[in-house]
């Protein structure tokens, strides 16, 4: 039996629909002036990981682009049920979105807007796709682009001014490698496209202290490493330390701990995942069957056959 959902479920003018029927009106302006945030969560085996988390970082990041968000932590998060129950994914990437909306009456000032909140869950989209992990990433560092400043644009409220991360991703394509890190005007490491970045540094793991969003993934790891017994620490990580780091990896929630192999056509460390690197990734897919993590999705009583 076909339930119209199968690629996914939209919540749109309060409505849940099929993701292929979503539609945004063209004058949000969200779409024409980006003035949106948004976060993902994954849905893995059926259960949403560190759910409360994303919607507090989602709800940070509302309230510092100056959004009011329309329903409440429960009210968003039975939404987010329902969009999963209807999709009947088990493995789902569902992402929150908050607009300033439609200006009335032709008015200007955000002041007036009625923010809009729009969700969907689709399909788990990975950056690096699993079979793609032990060949790892190649990177390189973009010598196009800068980090958009972080005083122009907080890079910690999940954003759509994707401007520089997309020209990096041209950049990283034009050299033959798929995924740009890039720096920030004083020459230190910040993210990549959709990712933080983590460099084995002098036998400690490092990750950027400021230029970059904080992500729910990186936060995993850096409990995790914690429990490992790993020396961990965001940190100000030059170019030159990061290119000296005998292990590279980036982290989404979509993809999780990723492996960097190489890094400007050159191999990091033997070219392989490195070993912390393998054992992190190892453990943030095992959190994954962590009760603590997890918000178990009610689907319903299965359906008749
Ligand atoms: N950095 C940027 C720019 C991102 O867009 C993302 C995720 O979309 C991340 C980092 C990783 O964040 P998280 O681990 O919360 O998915």
């Amino acid at each position: 039996m076909t339930t119209g959902f199968e690629r996914g479920a939209a919540f749109v003018d309060g409505r849940f629909v099929p993701v292929d029927e979503a539609r945004v009106p063209i004058t949000d302006v969200g779409f024409s002036r980006s003035d949106v945030t948004y976060d993902v969560v994954g849905v893995w085996d059926g259960a949403f990981f560190r759910l409360d988390d994303h919607l507090a970082r989602f709800e940070r990041s509302c309230a510092g682009l100056r959004l009011r968000l329309p329903f409440s932590r429960a009210e968003t998060t039975e939404i987010l049920m329902r969009l999963v129950r209807l999709s009947g994914l088990r493995e789902s990437y569902v992402d929150v979105i908050c607009t300033r909306g439609v200006p009335r009456d032709g008015s200007r000032d955000p002041r007036t807007f009625e923010n809009r909140f729009y969700a969907y869950a689709i399909p788990y989209v990975w950056i690096l796709r699993p079979e793609d992990a032990e060949t790892g990433m190649d990177a390189v560092i973009a010598a196009t682009v800068r980090r958009i400043p972080a005083s122009s644009v907080d890079p910690t409220v999940k954003n759509f001014h994707w401007g520089d991360l997309t020209k990096g991703l041209y950049e990283a394509y034009d050299r033959g490698a798929r995924y740009p890190i890039l720096l920030d005007h004083d020459g230190y490491v910040t993210e990549g496209s959709g990712y933080n970045v983590f460099a084995m540094v002098g036998g400690e793991l490092l990750t950027p202290e400021a230029g970059a969003l904080e992500g729910i993934t990186r936060r995993t790891v850096l409990e995790l490493a914690a429990e490992e017994g790993i020396r961990a620490r965001s940190a100000a990580i030059s170019e030159q330390a990061f290119r000296g780091a005998t292990e590279l990896f980036a982290t989404s929630t979509a993809g999780g701990v990723m492996p960097i192999t190489s890094l400007d056509g050159e191999p990091v460390g033997a070219g392989l995942p490195g070993q912390v690197t393998s054992l992190l990734r190892e453990r943030y897919w095992q959190a994954h069957k962590d009760p603590r993590y997890l918000t178990p999705v009610d689907y319903g009583p299965a359906p008749a056959h």
